[in-house]
């Protein structure tokens, strides 16, 4: 769907002082909020016509000189030559959003998407059709961030632009690590497997946490070349080590958990290495479901047909009411480490971490608790009946082909 080639083409003739209009030339990076979900809900058909029906909308609130081109499943890159200033950016933004406030009838409900927009202009934020571009998804991103129909691109975040390439180029050349930390079966005392967590080190801002390139991936669309790293290196590591009945948890970002195509991609990966879906537990923070709670708890449940074993993350942290809980296929609560570290010291935390175990064995899920950094917190938590158990005193996260070599050798 995406047509590079053409949006750069449309960019580089305004740029070209031969055929430009002129004024200003702004490049709009459009995401219609909700036209992915028409796909999910009613099937790709209907989805590719509500994808039809937006983009002549866009196109019946532009002037004939702008140009609206396909960018995504649910998004559209314009644009838009001859702009008088950033007054008239935002008026075309304004006339942009009042379009959507109607709701779009002959799908099978009237359907009403929100749009989001990013935009970066020229002359002013770039010269060249892929900085213009890239600079108004950066925008969109903040956009989204912030919860904002319109953002311009601001120059201030010509940083995050370093970042952005070398990380994508990381991701690409596969220089991220993957470190295996294990995951202990506290009632047999024997180890259950291990969670998969990312490492980076930048070649000019040294070692990142992973909290920050995570959520940098999240924020600049990263994230999908990320979990295709994760999912791939993982289960690589996964097949050296044929150790049958060890799981392998990998942390899936809210917003790739929900996007079609996922569940597929990690069934592909798995059949390569002739691994069971079993061997794999999916974590999504509870934060997530919230977000988007309809279209996760679908990609949840389609993996979960497939055999694959379902965790929620940081329980107890997220706003996430109980309730939720209900409709969710997960098959793990991970407790956050948060309640753990301050179940020696706290009755009512014991009493706390108590209620959620018996909760989760009620509904059928087993429990892992994060963070376990003594053998007290360790014995407390078995004593419990606690599942299984991770943390730095019952091990660090450590590089995975070390771990493989280790268990494999051990087997
Ligand atoms: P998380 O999923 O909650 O992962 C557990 C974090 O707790 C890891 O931090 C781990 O190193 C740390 N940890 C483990 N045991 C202990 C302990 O006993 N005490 C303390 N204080 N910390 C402990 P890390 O590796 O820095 O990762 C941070 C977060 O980044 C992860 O939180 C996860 O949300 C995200 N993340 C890491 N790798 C990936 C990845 O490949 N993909 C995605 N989407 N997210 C990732
Ligand atoms: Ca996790
Ligand atoms: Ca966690």
């Amino acid at each position: 769907m995406l047509n590079r080639a053409d949006i750069f083409d449309a960019i580089e003739s305004q740029l070209s002082p031969a055929s430009a209009v002129d004024g200003h030339l702004a490049v709009m990076m459009l995401r219609v909020e909700g036209l992915r979900e028409v796909s999910l809900r009613f099937g790709y058909a209907i989805g590719e016509e509500a994808h039809v029906r937006a983009r002549d909308l866009i196109r019946g609130a532009l002037r004939p000189i702008d140009r609206v081109f396909s960018a995504g499943e649910d998004s559209f890159a314009l644009v838009l030559p001859g702009l008088h200033g950033h007054n008239h950016v935002l008026l075309a933004a304004a006339r942009l959003l009042q379009t959507f406030e109607l709701p779009l009838h002959g799908l099978p409900y009237p359907w009403q998407g929100r749009p989001e927009m990013g935009v970066a202009l020229h002359p002013g934020h770039a010269d060249t059709p892929d900085l213009l571009c890239r600079r108004a998804e950066l925008a969109l991103a903040d956009a989204h961030a912030r919860g904002e129909s319109c953002v311009l691109y601001e120059p201030r975040e010509a940083h995050d632009e370093i970042v952005y390439e070398e990380l994508r180029e990381a991701i690409e050349a596969n220089r991220l690590l993957t470190y295996f930390q294990p995951v202990w079966d506290l009632q047999r005392g024997a180890i259950a497997g291990v969670e998969s967590l990312a490492r980076w080190t930048s070649p000019r801002l040294g070692l990142v946490s992973p909290a920050s390139f995570v959520g940098f991936a999240e924020k600049s669309g990263l994230i999908q070349a990320l979990t295709r790293w994760s999912i791939s290196t993982t289960l690589r590591h996964a097949a050296m080590l044929r150790a049958p009945g060890l799981t392998f948890a990998i942390n899936f970002s809210p917003r790739v958990f929900a996007r079609p195509g996922l569940v597929e991609q990690l069934m592909d990966v798995l059949e390569i290495w002739d691994l069971p879906p079993s061997v794999v537990v999916a974590e999504i923070t509870e934060t997530a479901l919230v977000n988007d709670l309809a279209s996760s708890a679908r990609a949840m449940q389609r993996m979960r047909d497939r055999g694959v074993r379902i965790a929620i993350d940081d329980f107890g942290t997220g706003y996430a009411s109980i309730a939720y809980l209900r409709r969710f296929p997960a098959s793990e609560l991970k407790i956050d480490r948060s309640l753990v570290c301050d179940l020696r010291g706290d009755p009512r935390t014991v009493k706390l971490v108590q209620s959620i175990i018996r909760m989760a064995h009620h509904m059928g899920m087993t429990t892992v608790a994060e963070g376990v950094e003594d053998q007290a917190t360790q014995e407390l938590l078995t004593s419990m009946g606690c599942d299984y158990a991770q943390g730095y005193h019952l091990g660090h996260p450590e590089p995975a082909g070390d771990f493989v070599a280790r268990h494999a050798r051990a087997n």
